[in-house]
C-alpha cells in the first residue's frame, strides 16, 4: 500500500467511477483524503464494463434518486469530460417499437420523461426513424428519439477522475482491500490485508461490495445482487452502422439489448441480464452472446458475427431497495453509502460526486476550498487523430512517436510512456490498454502485447515475468526460454 499517512479525514472505499468522481469533487476541498481499491488499477469493476451510455432520463421513476441524479448527471456530463480529456459524443438515442405493445411502453417512457422534465424527447413514426438511422429493420414501426443521450469512455472517464484527484492531493492506494472496520472515538479505524488506517468519514463505493462494507460497521440493512451483462465487440469497421444508441423497450430485467457505436468506433451490442453465479462472474458464455447476437438482429438485420474482435461481461449492483442508496448512515455517523449504483450509474456520477461531495463537507464542519485546486487535465491529443503535418511535429518534438507500437491503433512508444508516467498512471497491460488503446485492435495486442510489457518492464524497474496482464496473479510470462 502507497500509505502515506496514519490518519486521514475522508476515505472513499472504491475507486469505481463513482468513487473516483467523488474523490475528485473532495479533493477542491483542503482536507486530508484517500482512495482505496482492492484492485491494481481504477475502473476494474462495473465502471470498466458497461455500454458508456449517458443515458437520456426519461425511463426511471420520477422522483426517484435514479430520475434526480440521472438528469443531473448527463446535464453535465459534457462539461466534465472537457475538463478530464474524455470522449463523449452528444449522439442521441432511440427507443424502437416493433407492435402495439412495444408502442404503448413508449408512450409510457415519453410520458414518464416529460414528467421528469427531460428535454429533447421526440415520438417518431418507424420510416422516420428509418430515415435518420437506415440500418434499422422495416418491421420497427415508431421510435422515442432522446436528443440529449450520449455516448463516453467510461473507463477513459474513472480513470481521469482518480488521476485527477491525485494532482490535487488525494493518496491512491491500490491494491488494498478493506477486510474490516472498527469505530473509534474520532471515527473509524479500517483494517485492509495492508495494514491499518484512521478516517474520521468513510464514503462507502465499493461497487457490488458495498453491502459488506456497510455490514462491517453492522448498517448492512440493503443487500446487493450481481446481475450479469454480456457484450459483442465488434470491430471499428463496422462503427457508425448506427449512429445513436438504439434500444429495444425495456422489461423489468433493464434496458434490454442494444446496439450502438462507442465513443470509439467500435459497434457494441449486448447486454443480456442475467443474476451472476457469484460476485467475481466476469465469465461470458456462448448461449448468452447468441441471445445477445439474435435479440440485436431484431433491431438491426445487418450484424456480422465475423467482424467480433472480444466479448465481455459487466456487473450490475442490483439494490433490494429499488434505488440507488445515498446517504449518511442512520445508525453510524460519519459513515456514508453510495451503494446499490446500477445502470444509469455512470450517466449520475458527476452529479452524484458533487452531491456527495457537499455533504461530506458539511458532515465535517464545512471544509474550506483549497487555493490552487487543478479542475482541468492537461490532456493530449492522440497520434492516430493527428494530421500528416502534426505527426512530423510531433515525432521532430518527441521522436518516441517515430515508434509505433499498435499497429491497429497507431499507438506510439510516447504513448505508452506516458500513460505509465501520468499520476495514478497504468501498472498493467490492460492499464496501458485503457489509456492508450494499444491492444484494442483487431489483433487484440497479438502484436503490441510484448512491446508494452517490455516497456511496462523497464518503467516500473520490474522482471518481465512480473508484469501483470490485468489484476493480482495475472502474470503473462510463466518463465524464461533459455537456448
Ligand atoms: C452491464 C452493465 C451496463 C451498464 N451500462 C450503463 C450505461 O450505459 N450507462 C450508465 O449510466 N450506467 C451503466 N451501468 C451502470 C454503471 O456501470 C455503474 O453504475 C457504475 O459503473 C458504478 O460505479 P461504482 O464506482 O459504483 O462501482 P465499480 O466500478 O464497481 O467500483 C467499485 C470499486 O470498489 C472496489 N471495492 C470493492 N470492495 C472493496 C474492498 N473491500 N476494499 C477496497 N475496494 C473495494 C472495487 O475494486 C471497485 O473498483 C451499467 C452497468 C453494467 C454492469
Amino acid at each position: 500500500m502507497d500509505k502515506i499517512k496514519d490518519n486521514y479525514d475522508i476515505m472513499v472505499i472504491g475507486a469505481g467511477v463513482v468513487g473516483g468522481l467523488i474523490a475528485r469533487s473532495l479533493s477542491f476541498f483542503n482536507a486530508a483524503i484517500c482512495i482505496v481499491d482492492r484492485h491494481i488499477d481504477a475502473a476494474m469493476g462495473a465502471s470498466g464494463a458497461n455500454s458508456g451510455i449517458v443515458h437520456g432520463g426519461y425511463d426511471a421513476k420520477s422522483g426517484s434518486l435514479k430520475a434526480k441524479f440521472n438528469i443531473l448527471g448527463t446535464a453535465m456530463m459534457e462539461e466534465t469530460c472537457r475538463k478530464l480529456g474524455v470522449p463523449y459524443k452528444n449522439t442521441g438515442s432511440f427507443v424502437i417499437a416493433f407492435g402495439p405493445d412495444d408502442e404503448l411502453e413508449l408512450a409510457r417512457l415519453y410520458e414518464n420523461g416529460i414528467k421528469g422534465g427531460i428535454k429533447g424527447l421526440e415520438l417518431i413514426s418507424g420510416e422516420e426513424a428509418r430515415k435518420l438511422e437506415p440500418a434499422l429493420n422495416e418491421t420497427v414501426t415508431k421510435a422515442l428519439w432522446s436528443k440529449t443521450a450520449g455516448v463516453v469512455s467510461p473507463y477513459k472517464l474513472n480513470i481521469s477522475a482518480v488521476e485527477n484527484a491525485v494532482i490535487n492531493g488525494v493518496d491512491y492506494l491500490r491494491e488494498t482491500t478493506v477486510t474490516e472496520i472498527q469505530r473509534t472515538e474520532n471515527g473509524f479505524n479500517v483494517i485492509t490485508d495492508k495494514g491499518a488506517l484512521n478516517t474520521k468519514v468513510i464514503v462507502n463505493c465499493a461497487g457490488i461490495y458495498a453491502d459488506e462494507i456497510a455490514g462491517m460497521v453492522n448498517d448492512g440493512f440493503f443487500s446487493l445482487t450481481p446481475r450479469k451483462g454480456e457484450y459483442l465487440l465488434i470491430d471499428r469497421s463496422e462503427g457508425g452502422l448506427v449512429k445513436r444508441v438504439i434500444f429495444q423497450t425495456p422489461s423489468e430485467k433493464g434496458k434490454g439489448v442494444l446496439v450502438m457505436t462507442t465513443v470509439d468506433g467500435n459497434l457494441l451490442i449486448g447486454p443480456d441480464a442475467n443474476i451472476a453465479a457469484s460476485k467475481e462472474d466476469i465469465s461470458t458464455h456462448a448461449d448468452s452472446l447468441d441471445f445477445v447476437y439474435k435479440t440485436a438482429l431484431k433491431s438491426c438485420s445487418n450484424l456480422h458475427l465475423d467482424k467480433v474482435i472480444t466479448s465481455f461481461a459487466g456487473l450490475r449492483a442490483t439494490p433490494d431497495t429499488g434505488d440507488f442508496i445515498i446517504g449518511e448512515s442512520r445508525k453510524v455517523p460519519g459513515f456514508y453509502n453510495v451503494a446499490g449504483i446500477e445502470s444509469p450509474g455512470l450517466s449520475s456520477a458527476p452529479a452524484i460526486a458533487e452531491f456527495v461531495a457537499n455533504e461530506i463537507s458539511e458532515i465535517l464542519g464545512g471544509l474550506p476550498y483549497k487555493e490552487n485546486y487543478i479542475e482541468v487535465l492537461e490532456s493530449h491529443e492522440f497520434f492516430r487523430d493527428m494530421t500528416m503535418d502534426e505527426k512530423e511535429r510531433a515525432i521532430k518534438e518527441n521522436p518516441e512517436h517515430g515508434r509505433l507500437v499498435c499497429r491497429c491503433e497507431s499507438v506510439t512508444e510516447a504513448e505508452v510512456l506516458e500513460s505509465i508516467r501520468r499520476p495514478a498512471g497504468a501498472r498493467t497491460v490492460d492499464g496501458v490498454k485503457r489509456r492508450t488503446r494499444a491492444g484494442m485492435g483487431r489483433c487484440q495486442g497479438g502484436f503490441c502485447m510484448p512491446t508494452v510489457v517490455e516497456i511496462l518492464s523497464k518503467e516500473l524497474k520490474i522482471e518481465k515475468e512480473e508484469v501483470l496482464k490485468g489484476d493480482r496473479g495475472s502474470y503473462i510470462l510463466a518463465g524464461r526460454n533459455r537456448g
